[in-house]
């Protein structure tokens, strides 16, 4: 089997060491001196790949800026321009950038051109020694893959493949390929199929693993947690973000967690043990036979480490259907944690490993340069006003350009439009434009009620 080592700047990615942690700026490319001061933190963090969005040409000129007085300062983080619908701008940025970020689903709507502005940018890599990520997202494959597969983990596989053979085509193996979803199963599900088919092909590409509009709080650390284990525990990925609707530099300690926890579980130095009971009633009597519920006991430094460590434990297992619940007793420093915040954490880990719906689900994304309102507090707001909303899907998304798209399958969503201006979405429908921000939730909140009041929509999640 041929493994192909991809070199983002001084970083490796494919090797034999851990999963290399990245994560990405919130600022506006524009904003050089805020930009270069949230690399800073990022990198002060411990983040080895710093990516920052680079919608236009400007974006690009700022980017060879921000990258100068980085190197100035003596940060040598590998920068990458993520590009979204222009592939005369991915071109512009791989002269610049340590790797460009495209995405197959927007690069070019016709194939042939697709083909063709592929091979240009990859002959501009080449010179420049720019990587590539072939960045699939489940929300926005392309017309001809949906029309084809639909949107499922096939349809991202066959994007993959299809973009892998272009650049052998153009004799290029510097690439590095993610298929993001934000639901969990969907994510696994679809890294193990290509895994499985580059395998069959011979040669491993390095993978991005990450799960995208993830949350915050929590429910995103858990549902990162549960998904990225689950697939490093098997030897698949090889470079990491978890992308919270936080600070980005939140983000970086649970990567590390997760990167370093997993590497242990795969060279047998952390072995967590595990016990599989059947699921029984308060008198102890057999629930249902075939069901099972996995016992264990944690004593962790602090509350973070115990869900980080608790999910990469169990997720996978209750992701897989191997077990079916679980029966936690904790300590935190030796403190026993109390009976209700052990049973909130299982609530999360069954909903995030989509086991069982105790509240909404929400998808919201992390925000970048793009987004144009405090997207932060936006959500938590969200969250607040809907929490009675148990079963349906909600996205909250920083931007009109990737947002409708990347929402996949949320049932509604509030999407920024700019500055101070809301769409509010039914599924792919935008039924409301241009609402100002102060009414927004309200808005969402009224179609909801009016859907459900005439009967247009049932919750899915259960
Ligand atoms: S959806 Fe969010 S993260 Fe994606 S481009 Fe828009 S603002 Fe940025």
């Amino acid at each position: 089997m041929k493994k192909i080592i991809v070199k983002v700047g001084d970083v490796i990615v494919g090797g034999e060491v851990r999963a290399v942690v990245q994560s990405m700026c919130n600022t506006s490319t524009l904003d050089i001196e805020g930009s270069v001061r949230q690399c800073v933190e990022l990198f002060e963090a411990g983040a080895e790949i710093i990516r920052l969005t680079t919608q236009g040409l400007k974006e690009v000129e700022a980017l060879r800026v921000i990258k100068d007085q980085l190197r100035n300062r003596g940060v040598i983080t590998p920068l990458v321009a993520d590009v979204h619908f222009s592939y005369e701008v991915a071109v512009a940025a791989a002269s610049v950038a340590d790797k460009v970020r495209i995405n197959p689903g927007n690069f070019a709507k016709d194939h042939d051109v697709a083909k063709r502005e592929f091979a240009r940018l990859i002959s501009v890599c080449k010179k420049s020694g720019c990587a590539l990520r072939v960045g699939i997202n489940h929300g926005s494959l392309g017309d001809r893959i949906v029309y084809k597969y639909g949107d499922t983990p096939q349809g991202m596989v066959a994007a993959a493949v299809e973009w892998i053979e272009m650049a052998e085509e153009n004799d290029f193996d510097q690439i590095i390929i993610s298929l993001k979803s934000s639901n969990t199963l969907v994510m696994t599900k679809a890294y193990r199929l290509l895994y499985n088919q580059m395998s069959s092909r011979g040669t491993l590409y390095p993978l991005h693993l990450g799960v995208t509009e993830a949350g915050n709080g929590d429910e995103g650390r858990i549902k990162s947690a549960v998904a990225l284990s689950a697939l490093l525990k098997e030897g698949i990925g090889d470079t990491i973000r978890v992308s919270l609707t936080e600070n980005p530099v939140n983000e970086i300690p649970v990567a590390l967690f997760i990167a370093n926890y997993c590497k242990k579980a795969t060279t047998g130095s952390e072995n967590s043990e595990i016990n599989v009971l059947p699921l029984t009633d308060d008198k102890g009597n057999n629930k249902e036979s075939r069901r099972s519920v996995i016992v264990k006991d944690y004593n962790t430094n602090s509350y973070q480490e115990f869900i980080l460590q608790a999910s990469c434990d169990l997720g996978p297992l209750l992701l897989d259907n191997l077990v079916d619940d679980v029966k936690l007793n904790v300590k935190i420093s030796s403190q026993p944690m109390h009976s209700d915040e052990i049973l909130k954490f299982r609530d999360n880990l069954l909903q995030a490993t989509r086991r069982k719906f105790s509240k909404p689900e929400y998808i919201a994304c992390p925000g970048c340069g793009r987004t144009l309102f405090d997207l932060e507090n936006v959500f938590e707001e969200v969250k607040r006003r809907t929490s009675h909303l148990v079963g349906y899907n909600i996205a909250v998304m920083g931007c009109i350009v990737n947002g409708p798209g990347e929402m996949a399958d949320a049932d509604y969503g509030y999407i920024g439009e700019g500055k101070n201006r809301v769409s509010i979405y039914r599924g792919k429908e935008a039924v409301y434009r241009s609402v100002p921000q102060e009414y927004a939730i309200d808005k969402l909140l009224e179609l909801i009620e009016e859907d459900s009041r005439n009967k247009l929509f049932r919750p899915r999640l259960g």
